[in-house]
Formats: structure tokens, sequence, C-alpha cells
């Protein structure tokens, strides 16, 4: 049979690992980090960093089609691979969202409406900027930034020094503040050739900037539902994509922005595990591997929750609801803020 090699392996490489061995596909899984989530359900595991070359190409040798389960794979790295076997989604979706500057200007050209934003790269850029968006507004760093990690939020323009200082020297891109009423996200999938199948969209609340739950159906008007898929599927057609894409939205009088998209399955989207007949993972899977899509209708209404650090306490109570399902990650070490699981409590069915 097929291999499907994965860069990363965390949750999201796990998970997909899974969906890949339930079609009958083997999984290699390339992590720098030693024992990775995924390792534990992959068929084989590189441990190797992006700059090795000789552990890339033997990677790349080894796997009939490349993915990946994050976004900031190094560029290097990413020439190499593909020169051998084909990456999936392609690298114009990496290149748009490994950077957020790059990212809203690319939503911006596409007509899609965002938050106000300007690069910023000096104390000088930051009072042009301000001046420009005002306040409140945030700064964020370019690149690497996720769970709300690399943002400070200025309230007041004398805060500039402050929040500049926060970017350590890194590039960075102020935003004005959104109120929204909702934050919102749709998952969608584009295939091979091109069709597209959309999630219902889930609303989504977060906890010191981490995804808390996510809550399907969101509460959205059918315009506002319509409006938000066929914008992800303007994404996706745009970028010529392959696999599933994240897509965050915030939801305003004004009509949806986009926050910020994801070029892989979302932990947004994992309530489609238990919602869904064809759940994200097995999605993605089907669009690389050159599969027709499945339905990605859902049964029920759901809530997934994140199990959080200590969190995974719960789970020996949790386990005596019979309406949650419950995926572990198998992290030894639940450090604060980090992701040990999720649970999909069923709600009832679909309303
Ligand atoms: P993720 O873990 O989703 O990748 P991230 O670190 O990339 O998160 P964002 O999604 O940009 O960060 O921001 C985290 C949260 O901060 C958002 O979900 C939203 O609640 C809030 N936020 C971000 N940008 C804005 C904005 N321009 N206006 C209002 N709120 C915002
Ligand atoms: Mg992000
Ligand atoms: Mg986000």
């Amino acid at each position: 049979g097929a291999t499907i090699g994965i860069l990363g392996g965390g949750q999201l490489g796990r998970m997909l690992s899974v969906a890949a061995a339930r079609l009958g596909f083997s999984t290699h899984i390339y992590e720098p980090g030693a024992e990775p989530p995924a390792g534990q359900v992959a068929h084989r595991v590189t441990t190797a960093p992006y700059d090795d070359e000789k552990a890339l190409t033997a990677f790349a040798h080894s796997v009939d089609v490349i993915t990946y389960e994050f976004e900031n794979i190094p560029t290097a790295a990413l020439d190499l691979l593909e020169a051998h076997r084909p990456i999936r989604p392609g690298r114009r979706a990496l290149a748009v969202s490994q950077d957020r500057l790059h990212e809203k200007t690319f939503l911006a050209e596409l007509g899609l409406q965002t938050a106000p934003f300007a690069g910023v790269d000096t104390a000088a850029d930051l009072s042009a900027a301000l001046a420009e968006i005002g306040t409140p507004s945030i700064l964020k760093t370019r690149r690497f930034g996720y769970d709300g990690k690399g943002q400070a939020r200025l309230g007041t323009p004398d805060e500039a020094d402050r929040a500049l200082a926060d970017m350590a020297g890194a590039p960075a891109i102020l935003e004005g503040f959104v109120d929204f009423s909702a934050e919102i996200s749709v998952i969608a999938t584009r295939g091979l050739t091109g069709e597209v199948a959309a999630f219902d969209p889930g609303e989504n609340m977060h906890d010191s900037g981490i995804l808390h739950t996510t809550t399907i159906p969101a509460r959205l008007s059918t315009a506002q539902r319509t409006d938000a898929i066929l914008l992800a599927g303007r994404i996706l057609n745009a970028l010529d994509y392959v696999g599933t894409l994240g897509v965050e939205l915030f939801v305003t009088p004004e009509g949806l922005l986009v926050n910020e998209i994801a070029p892989r399955v979302h932990n947004s989207g994992h309530w489609t595990q238990n919602g869904c007949t064809i759940c994200q993972f097995e999605q993605h899977i089907r669009a690389i591997a050159g599969w027709p899509l499945g339905d990605g209708s859902r049964h029920s209404d759901i809530q997934m929750e994140n199990l959080i650090g200590d969190d995974i306490l719960r789970v020996p109570d949790l386990a005596k609801d019979p309406a949650i399902a419950i995926h572990l990650y198998g992290k030894a070490e639940a450090r604060p803020g980090r992701k040990m699981g999720h649970i999909n409590r069923r709600l009832g069915p679909k309303s």
C-alpha cells in the first residue's frame, strides 16, 4: 500500500495517522522532537532536525506523498522534499500562512474583509501604523505565533514602546481590534480534482488565548453560514489547495472578517470526529491521496472541549458520561497550557 509522509508528530499528526491507517495507508512521521505523540500510532518515525538533508531525502524516498500538521516548516527543507515527492497542500498555502502580513495581504487581494493592518518593523513604523489604525489594536509577530503567543494588546498609543518590546525585535503586524459578536471557523477540504466539501461552521470560545470549546451549530443566520462557507471555498480555489484548511472568522455587524487561516487540519474541526460520518482528518487524507471526498454533512450537535494541562485529571469522571467521546494524545507530561486531549460531547441530533 501507499505511504503518507507527515511533517510534525504532534496530536494533529497523530490523528491524521489514525485516519490514514483506517483507509489502509501507512504513515511515516518526520519530527525533530523525541517521543512524538504521533509516533505511538504511526508505522514509522524519523527523529531528525529540519536541516538534516540526508534524513529528509531518505524520508521523501520512503513515502508517496508528503503532508504536514504545522505551517512553520523551514523553506529549505520544503525545497529539498519537493524535489522528490509532491507536498500537499502546496507551497503557496504555506508561504501565505507562515506570515501574518502575507496572509492578510492575500486575503485583502481576494476581496475578503480583515481587520485593518499594517506591517511594523520599527518604532517609526508603529507610530505610523497607530496614526492610521488607532487603538485598541493588537501587535502580533508576523511569524511563529500560536495560542495567542507573540501578541501585545494596545489600549492606548502610549503603550507602543512596551508592545514593541514584547516583539523582541521580530517583524510584526499591527491589527485594529475587531469588536466581534462571535468567533467562528470553517473547516473545508479541496480534492485533487478541485471539488470542495465544507463542514458546518463552529463557534469558538477561547480561554487565556487557547481554544477552549467549539460548539456546533454556531449561532449564525442562514446567510452568514452560507457566506462563511463560500468564503472558505474562495480561499481554497485561490490557493489551488489540496487538503483540509481551517479559516478563523470574526462575526461583526459589517459581515464576516477573516482572522487567520491554517493550511492543515484544525483544532476547531475536532468535533467532526463524532459529529460527521467523514471527519476532517479522513477528508484530508482522501484529498492528498487523490481519493474522492466524503460527505461532510453532520448528524449531531456537538461541543468539543480541549483538555489542557491538568484537565487530563478529569478523564476518569468524563468517561462516566456516555455522551462524551474522549480523544487523548498520549503525552506523558501535563504541563500548564499543553493540549493533552479533547472531548466531543454529543448535545443531541442535528438541530
Ligand atoms: P491560534 O492558536 O488560533 O493559531 P494565534 O496565536 O495564531 O491563535 P490569533 O488567532 O491571531 O492568534 O489570535 C488569538 C485570539 O485573539 C483570536 O482568536 C481572538 O480572540 C483574538 N484576536 C486576535 N486578533 C484580533 C483582532 N484583530 N481583534 C480582536 N480580537 C483578536
Ligand atoms: Mg494561528
Ligand atoms: Mg487563531
